[in-house]
């Protein structure tokens, strides 16, 4: 039984929540033709009015961002850099709001938004700070130009990172943006704009405009974008892509997975357990390069299932503002209408479903975390992404079949490899298609370090220098 911790909760106060937000155009805040509402998910409580960005608003947006290119991509790009560094340092100073600010909007443990999406999200813009003065040593030819207005769609579950992901190296490499943030995560793109301002970013080179599908439908066909930058499903990212086709404009797509996470039997069992439990239920699973298919080494299996269940009986589920919590509020009520959809087909199909006991809050968005046994290739929940604390677990005998269940998927982003032996680890890694490939360690980012999908989970890169690339005319 895990023992029982008195409530740590994190205050509210430090966030100066407002009543209404409008969107960020050309350095000042403005209405919208519309309005929409953003939750908290853990307890249904409104948070904020925040406005919606019709075809009008994204062009207003879009002209802001091309009168700004011009200036933006003249200057000294050491000065752009400093600007960069500007905004780092001021994501560092504000991080406490900026933390809880995240969790109350999209319901993921204090914890993670304090120890990862914050300080990650400032270290992608000291890292590309550092680039703007160096691109002539990018490997990427000796003066390489940037592209022009960036179009920008991100997705909810690391609402400010996949802002920094996109936003740092654009800027970088002397683009300007309009960045649309998810209509369930917009609050802390705005927060982001008032540090804009807070740095005095030239207006205009950062837009934000908020508004669900039909918003980012309208940025990403909007005539006067050079270059489109998503991230989300892998259904919206094929729109994009046929309405790209015959157009100029670049693109760069981040969008699903369906990660094996393989353990061998000589793996470092205490490591794995706590990798495998990182890999699926960090963020609530709500992660597009999770270990959602645990691939399990059959002389293992017995080892690794009960070491496993009792260690999930120990996450605590809950008020995502207490620093106790490690398993917060799936982000919204459609969000979880799929997870319980996904999940029920695994029943269905005749998997065996088992979570620890834990009760869920009466009101807001919860699931427990799960495990599915007992999953062949052919259920659906080892096939399709579930995006929620849904483990589903298989087993192989020999590292040819890890290698071949690993790679049976139409996705490849992530994978992971438990062994102590190296170069088991090194043939595995090699074998398999995705785009990051973790050895004794799950869910590890890095600035420095490219991030990408294979097949069907996208294509081009994020992070490190091969991020440049897809922000400058090589
Ligand atoms: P989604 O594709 O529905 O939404 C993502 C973003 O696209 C949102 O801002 C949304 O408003 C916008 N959007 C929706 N329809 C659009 C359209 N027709 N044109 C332009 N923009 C549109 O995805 P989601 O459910 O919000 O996010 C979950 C998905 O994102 C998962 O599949 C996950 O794997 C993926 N994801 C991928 C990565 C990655 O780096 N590869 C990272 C995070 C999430």
């Amino acid at each position: 039984m895990p023992f029982e911790y008195a409530p740590a909760p994190e205050s509210r106060a430090v966030v100066d929540l407002r009543p209404s937000y409008g969107l960020f155009v050309d350095g000042e805040f403005t209405a919208g033709s519309g309005t929409f509402t953003t939750v908290n998910p853990a307890t249904e409580e409104v948070l904020a009015e925040v406005a919606e960005a019709g075809p009008a608003d994204v062009d207003r947006a879009v002209a802001a961002a091309r009168r700004a290119f011009g200036p933006w991509s003249a200057l000294p790009a050491r000065e752009r850099g400093k600007y960069l560094f500007r905004i780092a340092r001021i994501l560092q100073e504000r991080s406490r709001e900026l933390a809880v600010l995240e969790s109350l909007d999209n319901g993921k443990p204090i914890r993670e938004s304090r120890d990862v999406d914050i300080p990650l999200a400032a270290a992608y813009f000291f890292y590309y700070a550092g680039w703007a003065d160096k691109l002539g040593y990018a490997g990427l030819g000796p003066d390489p130009r940037p592209l022009g207005v960036a179009g920008q769609v991100i997705p909810w579950n690391f609402p400010l990172l996949m802002l920094s992901w996109k936003i740092a190296p654009a800027l970088a490499t002397g683009n300007t943006v309009v960045l649309k943030p998810a209509e369930t995560t917009p609050l802390t793109a705005l927060l982001f704009a008032e540090i804009c301002r807070q740095a005095d970013l030239p207006p205009g080179v950062v837009n934000i405009v908020t508004g669900a599908g039909a918003t980012g439908q309208a940025l990403v066909s909007h005539p006067g974008i050079d270059k489109i930058a998503f991230t989300g499903s892998t259904e919206v990212g094929k729109q994009i892509a046929r309405s790209v086709a015959g157009t100029s404009k670049k693109v760069t797509l981040e969008l699903g997975g369906k990660a094996a996470n393989i353990v061998f039997d000589d793996a470092p069992m205490d490591q794995a357990v706590e990798g495998i439990v990182n890999g699926i239920f960090f963020n609530q699973g709500h992660v597009c390069c999770a270990g959602s298919r645990l691939l399990v080494q059959e002389s293992a299996y017995d080892e690794v299932l009960e070491r496993l269940k009792r260690r999930l009986g120990t996450l605590r589920l809950g008020d995502p503002l207490d620093k106790n919590t490690d398993v917060g509020a799936i982000n919204s009520a459609a969000q979880l209408d799929r997870i319980r959809e996904l999940s029920d087909a695994g029943d269905a199909e005749g998997a065996e479903r088992w979570s620890p006991p834990c009760a869920l809050p009466d009101r807001g968005f919860w699931f427990p975390p799960t495990v599915f046994t007992g999953v062949t290739q052919a259920h659906r929940i080892a096939r399709e992404e579930v995006f929620g604390p849904v483990l589903s677990v298989l087993t192989f005998r020999t590292p040819a079949e890890a290698v071949e269940k690993a790679n049976n998927t139409p996705y490849g982003l992530s994978a992971g490899v438990w062994s102590d032996k190296g170069s088991r680890a090194l043939w595995t890694a090699s074998k398999l298609r995705a785009g990051v490939v973790w050895q004794n360690t799950f869910n590890r980012f890095d600035p420095a370090s490219p991030f990408g999908g294979f097949k069907e989970s996208g294509y081009g890169r994020e992070g490190g220098r091969h991020g440049l690339e897809a922000y400058l005319d090589v």
